[in-house]
Order: C-alpha cells, then sequence, then structure tokens
C-alpha cells in the first residue's frame, strides 16, 4: 500500500514538469484503488487557458468515470485547491483530498470540508519551496494571475474563517 507522501511525490514531478515548460509549478495526481489514473498540472500560461488549474487537468485526463469510481478517487494536489477545483470534487463526489500545503495561498478547503470531503494536508516543505520559489522569481506573471481572481483564492461569501 502506498502513502500519501508517496503519491503527493508524483503530483510534485508534475508541477516540476510545469515548471519546465515555463508554467506555474502546480501538480495533482487522481488515485483509485492505490493507483495513479490521472495526472495533471498547471496548463494557464502553456495553454493559454482560464480553467486548466493542475487540479481540473488531473480530472479531465481520467476520462469520464462512473459515480462509484469518483466515489473511490482522491486527488492530491501539491497547493490548496481554488473554489473552481474543489467545486469539481464535490461535483464529481471524489471524496477525498490530499493537499502539499496551504502556507503560500490557502483555498477553499472548508467548502470541501463542508461538503463531507476528507482533507488531508501534508505540510509538505518541497511543494512550498517550489512554489515560493516561483513566486519570487516570477512575481509579475503570479500577481496578474492573483488578480484575475480578485487576490484570493479562498470561498467568497464572506464567512472566510479558513485559518
Ligand atoms: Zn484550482
Amino acid at each position: 500500500m502506498k502513502n500519501d507522501t508517496y503519491f503527493m511525490s508524483e503530483a510534485l514531478l508534475e508541477a516540476q514538469k510545469s515548471l519546465k515548460e515555463n508554467g506555474i509549478p502546480i501538480g495533482a495526481v487522481l488515485v483509485m484503488d492505490d493507483k495513479i489514473i490521472s495526472r495533471g498540472h498547471n496548463r494557464l500560461i502553456q495553454n493559454d487557458s482560464v480553467i486548466l488549474h493542475a487540479e481540473m487537468d488531473a480530472i479531465e485526463n481520467a476520462g469520464r468515470l462512473n459515480h462509484e469510481d469518483y466515489k473511490k478517487c482522491c486527488l492530491y494536489t501539491t497547493l490548496s485547491p481554488c473554489p473552481m477545483c474543489s467545486g469539481a470534487v464535490i461535483l464529481y463526489n471524489i471524496s477525498r483530498v490530499v493537499i502539499g500545503e496551504n502556507t503560500t495561498l490557502m483555498g477553499a478547503e472548508n467548502l470541501l470540508k463542508s461538503n463531507g470531503v476528507e482533507v488531508v494536508v501534508l505540510n509538505d516543505v518541497r511543494c512550498r519551496d517550489l512554489f515560493l520559489k516561483y513566486t519570487d522569481d516570477y512575481p509579475e506573471i503570479w500577481n496578474e494571475e492573483l488578480k484575475k481572481v480578485g487576490n484570493t483564492t479562498e470561498i467568497k461569501n464572506g464567512n472566510n474563517s479558513n485559518r
């Protein structure tokens, strides 16, 4: 039985792949029955996309699963997932999300939890350091992305007690 750290290392490989493509280094893998069924990374820059976050890319790359299979899935992502990606997790009833870290950017973790998704945060320094280095090296790209989303990737209902 492989563990969360193993699968997070695979998600991190995806993040590094994105960086090599001059993209934002966030990666994800979707795991079912202890096997990686799809992989993804952030493609906003590479594909000139507005929706291909790492998590969306991984979910898309898994193809069209059936309801029972989605329920067996666990999504690993190097960074706390935004409301869009959390929404896709909730919509397809993915039951568990493992997050590399949420100190550089907090996502919609409360939205996941309040919809019954099991959320685990690993506080993986490898994920944090890779992302921090990127935002330090390319502040203009990252700040532009943040500005697009109103400077927050948390839920936007005014009840943001994520921390
Ligand atoms: Zn997202």
